[in-house]
């Protein structure tokens, strides 16, 4: 037997979870499109099937800014103040399963080799709650990169929506399992994912070609599409690049860490004026070898989980799907 939600009993389940002081983030609709936001009214939730939402669920976990730690000068002493725990049990809602699958494929860049206690703190205090894949779209690459629209990576509990106001529940972890204790109801009743997403490129060909074609004229060819914004390291879930800088006047101020991309054209720049990733090919190399081969020999796992969400914001119709399809193309199969 499967266990069974209505979306009315979800949302009182949520309602409770604010009532008790919890933080509820979920998708709130802004124009056509939904961006994860904190809620505080569970109406404004909006759980329609979809493939894409504006933002990942990364920046409740990493915030695009945040401060570390503040400082006031006492005659020839600094005083440091700690920023304050995250004591607040947080419960995201309505992630896709390849936002929620960035999430393992961070956590070991969080505790290597510094234990980064902002993050860690938010990981062990929120439940995710993500929802089975309805659509997919071109965009979407989950399947090549090891994924799947019913994905459980990442998730405490995963919804299939079975398209009559209710969702089969499944939790994936005991924090899944507490939230939905006593919430729901038995039923024969199961949901299903739609298909996985095609996509006819080998990322471990096209891995193997990025360890070998550093120095190859195509990086500059492929990546004369792309204007450096950074706008794809923003809305992907697993980039996590950031800058650190003091806020403030010399005798008061904090340190605050701002999210960063290495699109954009100062990323590297030296003092001197010399950047090592000086044009945007270079620049574009960087991310896909990061993602492709530098973080899966360190942390044994590509930094992609295939979302579709840098292709999908990116103005200039590029982003790694179609980077990716390019060094397939003129890169692993012009040379086989
Ligand atoms: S790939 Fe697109 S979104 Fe990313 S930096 Fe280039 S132009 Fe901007
Ligand atoms: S690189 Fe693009 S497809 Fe891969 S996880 Fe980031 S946003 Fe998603």
């Amino acid at each position: 037997m499967s266990q069974i939600i209505t979306l009315e009993q979800l949302k009182q389940t949520l309602k409770e979870k604010l009532a008790s002081g919890a933080r509820v983030v979920a998708p709130v609709l802004d124009g056509d499109m939904a961006t994860f936001k904190p809620i505080t009214n569970v109406e404004k939730a909006s759980f329609e099937p979809r493939a894409c939402v504006q933002n990942s669920i990364k920046e409740f976990f990493f915030p695009k800014h945040e401060t570390l730690f503040s400082f006031v000068r006492q005659g020839n002493d600094v005083v440091l103040t700690d920023a304050a725990d995250f004591d607040v049990e947080q419960i995201v809602v309505g992630a896709r399963p390849c936002d929620a699958a960035a999430l393992p494929i961070l956590d070991p860049l969080f505790a290597w080799d510094y234990q980064d206690r902002f993050y860690q703190e938010r990981r062990a205090k929120t439940t995710v709650v993500t929802f089975a894949c309805t659509k997919s779209d071109a965009h979407c690459f989950c399947s090549a990169v090891g994924g799947a629209p019913d994905n459980t990576s990442g998730a405490d509990a995963i919804l299939f929506d079975l398209g009559d106001g209710s969702f089969e529940v499944r939790a994936v972890t005991e924090k899944g399992t507490a939230l939905f204790a006593g919430k729901t109801s038995e039923s024969d009743k199961t949901g299903a994912a739609c298909e996985p997403p095609k996509a006819d490129f080998d990322v471990n060909s096209i891995a193997a070609w990025i360890r070998e074609n550093y120095s190859s004229p195509l990086w500059e060819k492929v990546s004369l599409r792309c204007v450096g914004c950074g706008a794809c390291a923003f809305v992907c879930p697993t980039c996590h690049c950031f800058d650190m800088v003091d806020e403030g006047s010399y005798n008061k101020g904090k340190r605050v860490r701002n999210w960063d991309s290495c699109q954009e054209a100062m990323f590297t720049l030296h003092a001197s004026g010399h950047n090592p990733r000086g044009t945007q090919g270079k620049r574009q190399r960087q991310r896909l070898a990061h993602k492709f081969v530098i973080y899966p020999d360190k942390f044994k796992s590509f930094l992609c989980t295939g979302c579709g969400s840098c292709s999908r914001s990116c103005g200039q119709m590029f982003g790694v799907r179609p980077c990716l399809e390019a060094l397939d193309k003129q890169g692993v199969k012009a040379q086989q």
